[in-house]
């Protein structure tokens, strides 16, 4: 069986060039990968109005529980400039021990080492006691509205049920075995207008200069902490993305300004209680009036972005610990649980089923020249199959 090898699986699909939206015929190597070892493959084409249509994979092995699910995404971002490569981006050559090419580590290379490890595990030890499945969207690096939230509806509504899940982004920062993600932050935007009254610089008793309050009113965002952090999370972080009053004229008082800001939060919080938060810090930033003496309150508006992420941590032993124990016992060195960096599609995975993310080395994500070690994706297979194994042992306990 081919599909044992992940080399040959990842240069199969680095060659589809699948840049979102496009499927570039990435799903389908995928189904002819995994058709061979059993699995029962569906596709499924979501749409929405001022969206592309996006396809997208399910393939189930096996028809019993427990269930065991892989997510994933075949669509990569961008080349950027394809001259700057030093091997062409869809090309997956392979130079002094590592294969080049857009999506080797995010994350083709993550599902081509999970196809062979399944396919060594029946191999091995023949199909699974239970289920295996392959939740793979074409949406993760595009607006990801017609991608795995879509999907995990579309599957729940015709049965399926999963017992755990694992995404196989890269989560490793330097070294593979590195790190495992047990949850994310959350994440809401929002965008502060202050209404002033445009004017001549000269006489500002006759405007009202909205700078003046959107400096008071990012700073009460700024200023004190939101928390500590907790056991499992890093504090939570607010960063003003933009100020802006596009105002070229110096001798002249802008009628409006507005700031943006983004916030990444830890289990402190929900979305509900830190935007109350927020409102609270600005509606006193708004009555302090330390840079307008005199003045009634600032008049602003808020507008919160559409979907915000909610936090969340997985606290499964048994997914967690085979997964651990499997990078422990292949590279050594045991991963740190963390839930750092930005999110993930585990958000939506973890309304069905728990889920945890690992997967190849981060560092060349997204760039030019993006490649991997394939020593790395020998090793990850083999981290891989050892989950598998251990987890249809464990998924019981
Ligand atoms: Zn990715």
């Amino acid at each position: 069986m081919t599909v044992t090898n992940p080399v040959t699986n990842l240069q199969t699909l680095i060659r589809c060039a699948s840049v979102t939206p496009a499927e570039g015929g990435a799903l389908t190597a995928l189904a002819d990968m995994l058709r061979p070892l059993g699995f029962k493959i569906e596709r499924m084409t979501a749409s929405e109005l001022g969206t592309p249509d996006i396809e997208n994979l399910y393939a189930r092995l096996g028809t019993e529980e427990p269930h065991l699910m892989f997510a994933g995404h075949t669509d990569v971002v961008p080349v950027g400039d394809a001259a700057s490569w030093s091997h062409p981006p869809f090309a997956a050559d392979i130079a002094d021990g590592e294969m080049f090419g857009r999506g080797a580590v995010d994350m083709k290379g993550g599902i081509a080492c999970f196809a062979a490890a399944v396919a060594r595990h029946i191999e091995k030890h023949g199909p699974p006691a239970g289920s295996i499945s392959f939740l793979i969207t074409g949406d993760e690096e595009g607006p990801a509205i017609n991608g795995t939230v879509k999907l995990l509806q579309w599957a729940a509504e015709r049965g399926e049920k999963w017992d755990a899940s694992l995404v196989g982004e890269p989560t490793n920062p330097d070294r593979l075995g590195d790190m495992i993600k047990i949850g994310r932050r959350g994440s809401i935007s929002g965008f502060i207008t202050v209404h002033g009254v445009q004017g001549h610089a000269a006489y500002p008793h006759l405007a009202d200069n909205p700078v003046r309050s959107i400096i008071k009113l990012t700073e009460a965002l700024l200023e004190r902490p939101f928390d500590a952090g907790t056991d499992n999370f890093q504090p939570s972080n607010l960063e003003v993305t933009s100020i802006d009053v596009g105002n070229a004229a110096t001798n002249v008082i802008a009628a409006k300004a507005t700031a943006a800001f983004n916030i990444r939060f830890n289990d402190t919080w929900s979305v509900d209680t830190l935007r109350a938060e927020i409102i609270a810090r600005l509606d006193a930033a708004a009555a302090d009036q330390a840079l307008r003496p005199g003045r009634p309150p600032t008049k602003y508006d808020i507008a919160w972005s559409d979907r915000p992420s909610q936090v969340f941590l997985t606290r499964n032993n048994a997914l967690i610990a085979s997964l651990s124990s499997a990078v422990e016992n292949v590279t050594g060195q045991r991963p740190a649980l963390s839930t750092t960096g930005g999110t993930s599609d585990a958000r939506h995975i973890k309304d069905y089923c728990p889920v945890v993310e690992f997967g190849l080395v981060g560092q060349t994500m997204h760039m030019i020249d993006e490649r991997v070690a394939l020593s790395d994706l020998e090793t990850l297979t083999e981290i891989y199959q050892t989950f598998i194994q251990r987890w249809f042992e464990n998924a019981d306990i």
